[in-house]
């Protein structure tokens, strides 16, 4: 049995010691470290802490032990081997028999694998009417089966099961909260047990999330499982409009020359092919971010509510813009970087070294086109602008930051902001294409030249941007926001209308 007073005698007699150089030392001894005292962080454990059980001594019960030590708990681990177990724990806490701690504690820890708690029915008696904590995890996602947890609650009928810290590494819990997620998501069918676990998940640093019933554990259980879920989408419609862009500009640019007049540039295929293929990927994965609001917009309009749903797509498309924006900059940074390095490529320093030869050896006159010049000084500057808002736009989406800005502020960013990149970014490329969609030369194979196709999507959204801004439509969109609706209209005559023409008297209730 754990001899409450005499270990809190024992750890109060321990920080009786010169503190400096306590300061040094680790935060948690283990057994054998030398006999000094803790660091001051590793708070004294109070006579009336209640006694924390955990159930199993591998990575994850050794971490939870020393975080619930440091935080003024007395623990006593359970193991089917104590004695090989002990010498891995802080010598503060109490390593035991399975039967022994599930006695002691007020509340237990089962920090052993799912498929191995029938193995613990031996200790229910010792368990009933304590709250059992089931930290598992599974395998793979599940979608139609018991939780762990409900599992864990049926063998344990007579104990209170709250699911919880499976998402919490056991380094995070060795390191403290400052080095991983603070977010512990907790559920269970007993308010007073789940209370109980909350209030020692906020004493040992962590911040609670209240996920209701034990209902709730499959989604608790399968939190950590889940993998880049929102990204699927947004990653799939890159690497398609990447696959298509670089197909089409390889058929327009390489292989139409070696067909047409046997001329080999298949250089330009790693560098000058992806480096036209990744703005075209960028600017039509911006305006895939400001369409679905367009939409959105638009339908509220035709239906003339907003209390209408969406259908569940362009639910889905709105609440995946964050991540299809990120695509887009990720894509125009990469541009960026392709770009600036176009001079370095070999191929460029034999073309212009030839040029010049050129000039040299047929007295060409020196060449200075102003409009060129202009094009080529507009287009760089609009790439610049488009590239720095969308780096703002990239930074204001990261939750460190946006959580530091109001809700107005926010939509200028995301919303003004964006729309402004879009416009450069649009520029950007009108500039690239310049008059070329005139030049019948530009139709290799009968194909438009790439930055017509790429431009269709933005003039769509900017367009229907434009069409919502006109007054009478703009009103009519921010009284719909506001709660007004088409059908709701009380259409009713007054006894007077009824001499003056009939005329209907509509008013919006
Ligand atoms: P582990 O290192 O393999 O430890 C499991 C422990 O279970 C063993 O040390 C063993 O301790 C005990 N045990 C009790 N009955 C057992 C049996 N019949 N067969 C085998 N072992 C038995 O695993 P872990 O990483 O600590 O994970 C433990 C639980 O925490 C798992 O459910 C896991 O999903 C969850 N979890 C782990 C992490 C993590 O970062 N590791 C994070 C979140 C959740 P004794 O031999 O002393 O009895």
């Amino acid at each position: 049995m754990i001899n409450k007073s005499l270990r809190f005698q024992h750890n109060n007699h321990f920080c009786q010691r010169n503190m400096p150089d306590d300061m040094a030392r680790p935060l948690i001894r283990s057994r054998g470290e030398g006999s000094g005292c803790r660091h001051l962080e590793a708070s004294v454990a109070e006579a009336d802490a209640p006694v924390i059980g955990v159930l199993g001594t591998g990575d994850f019960s050794r971490s939870l032990a020393r975080r619930l030590v440091a935080s003024g708990y007395q623990v006593v681990v359970g193991s089917r081997t104590p004695k090989r177990s002990a010498a891995l724990f802080p010598e503060e806490a109490e390593v035991t028999s399975q039967m022994e701690a599930a006695s002691q504690a007020d509340l237990v820890f089962v920090a052993v694998f799912p498929e191995h708690h029938s193995t613990l029915l031996q200790l229910k008696p010792a368990l009933a009417g304590k709250t059992l904590v089931d930290v598992s995890n599974g395998l793979r996602i599940n979608r139609d089966e018991p939780s762990n947890a409900e599992q864990l609650a049926d063998l344990f009928p007579e104990s209170s099961v709250v699911k919880g810290f499976n998402t919490i590494s056991a380094w995070t819990l060795q390191t403290g909260p400052r080095d991983g997620s603070r977010q512990v998501f907790l559920c269970s069918n007993s308010s007073t047990a789940k209370h109980t676990v909350m209030q020692l998940c906020r004493r040992i640093g962590f911040v609670p999330v209240d996920m209701g019933l034990l209902s709730s554990s499959r989604n608790v259980e399968n939190l950590p499982l889940y993998l880049f879920p929102c990204w699927r989408i947004p990653i799939f419609c890159t690497l398609s409009l990447f696959a298509f862009f670089y197909l089409y500009n390889f058929t327009r640019d390489v292989l139409q020359p070696y067909i047409t007049a046997k001329k080999n540039v298949f250089y330009k295929m790693p560098v000058e092919t992806v480096n036209v293929s990744l703005p075209s990927v960028a600017l039509v994965m911006l305006a895939l971010v400001y369409l679905p609001g367009v939409i959105a917009a638009f339908l509220q309009l035709w239906w003339g509510t907003k209390y209408k749903r969406f259908p569940k797509w362009l639910d889905r498309w709105l609440t995946g813009r964050k991540q299809l924006g990120l695509c887009s900059f990720l894509c125009a940074v990469l541009h960026a970087v392709y770009s600036l390095c176009l001079p370095m490529r070999k191929s460029a320093r034999y073309k212009l070294i030839n040029l010049a030869f050129k000039q040299v050896t047929n007295k060409v006159e020196y060449s200075w086109v102003e409009k060129e010049v202009w094009r080529m000084e507009l287009y760089l500057s609009a790439g610049i602008m488009a590239l720095g808002l969308l780096s703002l736009l990239a930074v204001t989406s990261l939750p460190s930051v946006s959580n530091t800005v109001n809700w107005r502020e926010f939509s200028f960013i995301q919303s003004t902001l964006g729309y402004t990149a879009l416009i450069m970014a649009t520029l950007h490329t009108l500039l690239y294409g310049w008059d070329h969609a005139f030049d019948p030369a530009q139709y290799r194979f009968n194909l438009p030249p790439t930055f017509m196709l790429v431009l269709i999507l933005p003039a769509v959204v900017l367009l229907g941007r434009l069409a919502l801004l006109v007054p009478c439509v703009a009103r009519r969109l921010r009284q719909i926001r506001r709660g007004w609706e088409k059908s709701r209209h009380i259409r009713f005559i007054l006894p007077e209308d009824v001499c003056h023409n009939g005329l209907e008297d509509v008013s919006n209730v």
